[in-house]
């Protein structure tokens, strides 16, 4: 169950993420395929279940679903199946799972059109900064807001390599993992970084995406307990 709760969280991320920077309606416009723009019923919009269904192909014309769709739908099912195995079923999951669509939504902005979106930042970050801080440690979330934010906007001024998107974001991020998981968070980040500078061969990649899957599983790697040695 928790598996396809994520899996939905993912796959509404993903819409978000597409039509929010284009000034979409994204509550209520229809989804469409976007081969021949037949309008999607419900049922060819589940989440995995649909991809398999239809075999990876639309129902209209025939033309292939990216598999990007279902890799993230998959992604986001394990996640939400690995946050539901440490907390059970409890507020702290809940938490994560809206963090979960935050990352998402902005790295699906990220990777379509190469901007982090002011407004996930302030309507979705902030409020789930401020709900994140009820139980956690205030100072070490605003010490990892601070160091994160300083470091990126330093490498902004000096490089052109980082996006003042990334700058505001990593703000957001350096205050989930706070400030003793910082480090482990950034150095990830610029593993993912590297995976998808090697895998897309551009000069230019968006970085956001990294960040956010750094954070996601600097979170799930803490609050394992692994790391307590930090
Ligand atoms: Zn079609």
């Amino acid at each position: 169950m928790s598996f396809i709760i994520g899996a939905i969280v993912a796959s509404f991320s993903y819409v978000v993420g597409v039509r929010l920077p284009q000034h979409e309606n994204w509550w209520s416009a229809r989804s469409q395929c976007p081969c021949c723009c037949a309008n999607l019923m419900w049922y060819e919009l589940l989440p995995i279940i649909s991809f398999v269904w239809q075999m990876g192909r639309c129902r209209h014309c025939r033309s292939r679903i990216a598999w990007r769709y279902v890799l993230f739908e998959l992604a986001g099912g394990v996640m939400s199946y690995a946050f539901y195995a440490l907390y059970g079923l409890s507020l702290q999951w809940g938490l994560a799972l809206f963090i979960m669509l935050f990352c998402f939504i902005v790295s699906v902005a990220d990777m379509t059109y190469m901007i982090v979106p002011n407004r996930v930042l302030l309507y979705i970050g902030v409020p789930l900064l401020l709900l994140y801080s009820l139980q956690q440690s205030i100072y070490s979330m605003i010490a990892g807001a601070v160091v994160a934010f300083g470091l990126l906007y330093t490498i902004h001024l000096l490089t052109d390599g980082i996006g003042a998107g990334d700058v505001k974001l990593v703000a957001i991020l350096g205050a989930f993992v706070q400030i003793e998981q910082l480090f482990f968070m950034l150095s990830i980040a610029c593993m993912f970084g590297f995976c998808l500078f090697v895998v897309r061969r551009e000069r230019i990649i968006p970085f956001a995406p990294a960040l956010c899957m750094a954070t996601l599983v600097t979170l799930f790697v803490d609050d394992l307990q692994l790391f307590t040695f930090y």
